[in-house]
């Protein structure tokens, strides 16, 4: 089981962040999950595994809660200090934890990642026209409209799906200030080229890291990169506080002005230093963040063991390809993609169906893109014929389920589907 590098100072040893009850180490489990995996892709169709799994449907995600006895003692801890938010102790520990947890300087916690992106958008002061991916959830684009800023679409490249960096600089004019790119599924963008590319013109970078949590490159978080990276705990990501996101930052200084503006720009009692908002998290939320961190590398392993059963299972399909993984680091597979390509038997929209009828629901994120909506199809970067390469992606792409109890009858039942549409 990974230890946090740091250990920080308030509630080091406080009984949230004891081990689970009853935890097998990560490997073991691990290991155990990937020959259930094996045997049952191996054994084919399994009566008894299909009835079980048809009896409700699957989706895309579940989201994974720990065992309530956990979450009761720091919750009674609420009820006696009466300390709700405005950065209270389980806010300040979990920032600690994560802090630790992930090997990045500094964590700023957020109610949601979109009041985070909004957020990270005003610290950094950015003015004019934005460098950004059209092949995201809507949300990466919203915070640049809320913040009277410009989109400027870029297409993605064809391996990672990740802002193309071969692209950016035609893009870049005298109102660019910033580039905002995603790290897409969690695979992490190229992000030494982006940061060539930011010097050389002066811009500023901020990471849509919603699916990168506990992602790492070459060694270290990839949150390290850019000027500012911003995480989603929604419930539908890797590691949810119900709702809940945070900022990433180098330096105690940016921290500071970021936890100002998350609290109405608030500098003391009387003073405000900008136009914040409340983007504050409240006890509830970190507290759950606390145990759920208890948790993670059990939930990274099985996350792991299916994503490798789908591999496997999927591997000489025709016409299917999975998304490689980015080869430097370590994945949180937070999703599972699959492009639905011309020699597969039928089109995307047809096995979306087909496996929706099985009560199979997996989703076509990202389609639309976000260039695609209305309040952004107008402007001149949202061409589809310009961002080629997004358009191919969002019209082949199918996000099939992945989450820490899905069971291993379902991933081979949902195999075998796509074996045989
Ligand atoms: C989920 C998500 C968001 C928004 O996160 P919230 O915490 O729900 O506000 C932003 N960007 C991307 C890429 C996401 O997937």
């Amino acid at each position: 089981m990974r230890t946090a590098p740091l250990d920080p100072t308030p509630g080091a040893d406080a009984p949230a962040l004891a081990a689970p009850p009853g935890a097998l180490p990560v490997q073991e489990t691990l290991r155990r999950l990937e020959q259930e995996f094996a045997r049952v892709l191996a054994s084919g169709p399994d009566a008894a595994g299909d009835a079980e799994a048809a009896a409700g449907p699957v989706y895309v995600t579940r989201p994974f809660l720990p065992p309530l006895e956990e979450f009761e003692p720091l919750l009674r801890q609420i009820w006696q200090t009466r300390i709700l938010t405005n950065g209270g102790p389980f806010h300040q520990e979990l920032e600690a934890r994560l802090s630790g947890h992930l090997g990045v300087p500094q964590v700023a916690l957020f109610n949601n990642a979109t009041t985070a992106l909004i957020m990270a958008l005003r610290a950094l002061d950015l003015t004019g026209e934005v460098i950004t991916t059209p092949y995201s959830f809507v949300a990466t684009s919203h915070a640049l409209l809320w913040s009277g800023l410009t989109p400027v679409f870029v297409d993605i490249d064809p391996v990672t799906l990740n802002l193309d960096p071969a692209r950016i600089e035609a893009a870049i004019t005298p109102r660019t200030s910033a580039i905002l790119p995603v790290h897409c599924y969690g695979q992490p963008c190229d992000v030494d080229a982006i940061a060539e590319i930011a010097d050389r013109h002066g811009l500023k970078v901020i990471y849509d890291a919603a699916h990168a949590f506990g992602v790492r490159h070459r060694g270290a978080s990839v949150l390290n990169h850019g000027d500012l990276s911003v995480l989603s705990f929604h419930a539908t990501k890797v590691f949810n506080t119900f709702e809940g996101g945070a900022i990433v930052c180098a330096d105690p200084a940016m921290k500071d002005r970021i936890d100002k503006l998350k609290n109405f720009g608030f500098d003391d009692e009387t003073s405000v230093i900008g136009v914040g908002l409340n983007g504050k998290m409240s006890e509830l939320n970190a507290a759950l963040g606390l145990v759920q961190l208890r948790h993670i590398d059990t939930v990274l392993a099985r996350r792991q063991a299916i994503d490798a059963t789908y591999r496997h299972g999927l591997r000489d399909i025709p016409g299917i390809r999975c998304l490689d993984r980015a080869g430097e680091g370590t994945a949180n597979y937070a999703y599972f993609p699959i492009l639905v390509g011309p020699d597969y038997p039928i089109g995307r929209e047809a096995l979306y169906d087909a496996l929706k009828r099985d009560g199979i629901h997996p989703r076509r994120y990202f389609h639309p893109l976000i260039s695609d909506h209305p309040m952004y199809r107008t402007l001149p970067s949202a061409r589809r014929e310009d961002l080629p390469v997004a358009a191919m992606a969002a019209d082949r792409v199918l996000c099939l389920p992945i989450y820490p109890d899905l069971d291993p009858a379902t991933v081979a039942r949902i195999v075998r589907r796509i074996a045989q549409p």
